[in-house]
């Protein structure tokens, strides 16, 4: 048994997925004024890609690092069985890294916040703050992505393709349109229950197995374990 969780390489989302809440559409929300909801319809039509909808969302926004960081702490909550989980990624040595289409600014700040020190690897955005002004700083250049949605600021799949062995089992664990990247490529699909990850996989026609938390999640990995 051991043997094939050495054989198990696990990609996990972060807002929405890790955090019981996006993130980035709570952020949005709060300091980005109207015209935010329209990047974000021109997102999911596909007018706009990833890249170019978070730089335009992100001049919309008037926010301090200190005014970040309070409001992060204090209205984002991680999926209670998150810890668990991680536990026995740890006791069976699985390989586990965060893939993030947001940031990883909130992301650090969430997992110290929440007492999660162990070294996870985590692939993601970053932000730079001057005064009020949010610029964003992307993981990956113009044009790396495979995909039809366009280019993603953080792409997914690269990431996997770069980390994961042909040989390895590669689970991935999501609920958004960042996730639809790497969907197809992956052994098996995780998805959150009732999210536009789960629409997207219908209307393709994906295999997955959906999930409302962690607690499900550590059922399906650690089958016959718990
Ligand atoms: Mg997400
Ligand atoms: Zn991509």
């Amino acid at each position: 048994m051991n043997g094939e969780y050495q054989r198990l390489m696990i990609f996990c989302d972060f807002d929405g997925t890790i955090s019981q809440n996006d993130v980035l559409n709570k952020i949005f929300s709060k300091f980005g004024g109207p015209e935010v909801q329209k990047l974000e319809e021109k997102f999911k039509s596909g007018e706009l890609d990833d890249r170019e909808t978070l730089t335009r969302k992100w001049k919309k926004v008037k926010l301090d690092y200190q005014k970040f960081r309070d409001f992060i702490i204090r209205e984002v909550k991680l999926d209670p069985y998150f810890k668990d989980f991680l536990e026995l990624v740890s006791e069976k040595n699985i390989d586990f890294s965060i893939l993030s289409g947001g940031f990883l600014n909130y992301i650090e700040l969430l997992l110290a916040h929440n007492n999660i020190t162990r070294g996870i690897p985590i692939y993601g955005n970053r932000l730079q703050f001057d005064g009020e002004r949010v610029t964003p700083v992307f993981l990956h250049d113009i044009d790396s992505c495979h995909q039809s949605f366009g280019v993603c600021g953080s792409c997914k799949w690269k990431i996997i393709k770069d980390q994961a062995p042909e040989q390895k089992k590669v689970i991935y664990i999501g609920d958004g349109l960042t996730d639809r990247c790497p969907a197809e490529e992956v052994d098996e699909l995780l998805v959150k229950r009732g999210k536009l990850l789960e629409e997207y996989c219908q209307k393709q026609g994906l295999n997955y197995h959906s999930f409302d938390d962690f607690s499900d999640i550590i059922k399906y990995v650690f089958k016959d374990k718990v």
